[in-house]
């Protein structure tokens, strides 16, 4: 036999009510915030993953499934939405349209990583991004967004953390300081911290390793050296989420891992995503247009990991639907009557009842068994007197109570009943 490959999951017909249900909720609450769903290409230029992530980033460096197809073009597996999404706005001309450009994204994502708990080489994201507004209501509405979105699954243990990393200007003048910070300690340091000094000093502040840790907690902080202009931004951040009665802590040393970002970044992190942590992370990237060689649109935006997702709710007990099975079951007992529940099955359906019949050539106690086991909410008996009166004998497998109802009536008993 033939494995799944390291780091991919099955979703099971059994469990995929619980990724309905998640998805479900994320269209829901994106559309009461007038974002539509975008669909974009699983695998695009390679090159514009490394334009619009940016290569310094871990995605770029060593988790791109990057390929040659057959043309001899290099593409990748996308790694995350945002980079395809912004392609597609730039390609479709979107910029003419109504703005702000709101859009939702629903997507499996690849990365070449080291398989965890709640991390995963292909996964899923819920993602959303709005283009065009540079205002504070902007990176206060897709933060709202976000945080419905949470409240919607039921989930009351996720706490969100904001902070700004200022804009070009002064993270130019943060990062010299950051450096004259890091310097002696720079031996002691990880590998990566090392290549991060060089190339991306800020992403020094969230190094994992512990060790690191002891280095970056004294660290300066960008909040410390913010302009004028992103102070003010972020201020009016903060006082549109208070004033929306939506809890958040500063933390000054959330940086977020892409090289688009700038002011505004905020991450929903729960305990119960084990070392992960993060459920859901997001910010403003108002460089990210100008990156791919268009001129400036702001922007600001989230993705949340549907795995981990899950494992929070499941962890926090989250209300969860139940996990149905057909409405009706229509056992019969001969083959007179199997003909007739084969018949009664298609009305029914053509009427959305969902139901099944027997389709095994198995016995009545056999039928209900299996009936009891794939969690149809009725059963339906039809026999030889059951053919005759035209009546099935229907048993509501809730509280084990039957009835007597006439074929014509069947549908209509089981669209009031459930
Ligand atoms: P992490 O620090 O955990 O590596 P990240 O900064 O790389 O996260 P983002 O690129 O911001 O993550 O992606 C947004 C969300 O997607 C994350 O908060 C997380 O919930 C989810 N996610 C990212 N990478 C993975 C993965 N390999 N497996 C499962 N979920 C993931
Ligand atoms: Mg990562």
């Amino acid at each position: 036999m033939i494995n799944i490959p390291k780091g991919t999951k099955d979703v099971l017909p059994s469990e995929i009510y619980q990724w309905h249900h998640v998805e479900k909720i994320a269209r829901e609450t994106a559309e009461t915030y007038a974002f539509k769903e975008i669909r974009t290409p699983v695998f695009e230029h390679t090159e514009l993953f490394r334009r619009g992530v940016g290569d310094t980033t871990d995605i770029v460096n060593k988790e791109m499934y990057t390929f040659l197809d057959k043309g001899n073009r290099s593409v990748t597996l996308r790694p995350e939405g945002t980079a395809g999404v912004a392609r597609a706005f730039l390609e479709n001309g979107l910029a003419n349209g109504a703005m702000p450009f709101k859009a939702y994204y629903l997507i499996s994502a690849f990365r070449y990583e080291r398989p965890q708990a709640g991390r995963l080489r292909e996964f899923h994201q819920f993602g959303a991004e709005l283009y065009g507004a540079a205002g504070a209501s902007a990176d206060a509405e897709i933060i709202s967004l976000a945080d419905r979105f949470l409240k919607n699954l039921g989930l009351k243990k996720v706490g969100l953390q904001i902070n700004s990393i200022g804009c070009k200007t002064c993270r130019a003048q943060y990062q010299q300081a950051l450096k004259e910070y890091f310097r002696p300690h720079l031996s002691k340091m990880c590998a990566d911290c090392n290549a991060r000094f060089e190339k991306n000093p800020l992403r020094m502040i969230d190094c994992k390793e512990e060790n690191c840790k002891n280095f970056t907690a004294n660290a300066p902080r960008m909040i410390d050296y913010l302009c004028e202009d992103c102070r003010a931004h972020f201020e009016e951040v903060k006082t549109l989420l208070g004033g929306a009665g939506i809890p958040f802590t500063v933390n000054p040393s959330i940086v977020r891992g892409l090289d688009y970002y700038s002011r505004t970044v905020f991450e929903f992190t729960s305990e119960a995503a084990g070392a992960q942590g993060t459920v859901l992370g997001g910010g403003r990237y108002d460089t990210l247009l100008e990156q791919m060689g268009e001129k400036p649109v702001p922007a600001v935006g989230f993705a949340a990991g549907m795995e981990r997702i899950l494992m929070v709710m499941a962890a926090e007990n989250a209300p969860m639907p139940e996990n149905r099975g057909v409405t009706c079951y229509l056992a019969g007992m001969d083959r007179a009557s199997r003909e007739k529940a084969f018949l009664l099955a298609c009305e029914l359906r053509s009427e959305g009842v969902s139901c099944e019949v027997d389709l095994m050539d198995r016995s009545v106690k056999a039928q209900f068994k299996y009936a009891d086991k794939t969690k149809a909410r009725f059963v339906a008996v039809i026999g030889e007197r059951e053919l005759a009166e035209q009546t099935a004998e229907v048993k509501d497998m809730k509280n084990s109570s039957s009835e007597r109802v006439n074929f014509r009536a069947l549908a209509q008993y089981c669209k009031e009943k459930i």
